[in-house]
């Protein structure tokens, strides 16, 4: 008996450690989440504020480069042309809200929000638009496709 209270006593700090540990890990991890939820609200409108326009800026800029004499602020809007238009089904998720009426006095009503996929039409339109060198030795001619979709309304 001697040894394993000699034991207990050499290898008490260590015991308490671990105990003390494996108590506070649920606190750790707890406390974990919180700082990366201030430090994702910390960084996120910074990210928002500076990246995200840096490189919007940077790719217009490139946008307005003409592809053959590779000079900025070439491009020059031509004219745009419809190409096709095509109607796709998507499944979207819908959230329809509604009350349920308690029958009772002392029970509140209750508010449901209901969420499911529903099949929804959308049009895709394909256009092309053509684009001209601002420069007159160049005087190059490009064109760009491009596509918007929209939810088609349902009365169509
Ligand atoms: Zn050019």
């Amino acid at each position: 008996m001697k040894t394993l209270s000699e034991l207990i006593v050499n290898y008490f700090p260590i015991i308490f450690l671990l105990v003390l540990f494996f108590v506070a890990l649920p606190f750790l991890a707890e406390g974990f989440a919180f700082t990366s939820g201030i430090l994702f609200f910390i960084f996120y409108p910074l990210y928002f504020l500076t990246i995200k326009p840096i490189v919007w800026a940077v790719k217009s800029l490139f946008e307005t480069r003409c592809p053959k004499c590779k000079k900025f602020f070439q491009r020059e809007f031509v004219r745009g042309e419809f190409v096709d238009e095509q109607e796709i089904v998507r499944d979207i998720p819908r959230t329809e809200s509604g009350v349920l009426y308690s029958n009772h006095l002392l029970e509140p009503d209750q508010r449901i929000d209901m969420t499911r996929t529903v099949p929804v039409k959308f049009i895709q339109r394909w256009s092309e638009d053509h684009y001209r060198c601002k420069d007159s030795v160049c005087g190059h001619e490009w064109v760009k496709a491009s596509s918007v979709e929209y939810e088609a309304s349902p009365t169509e």
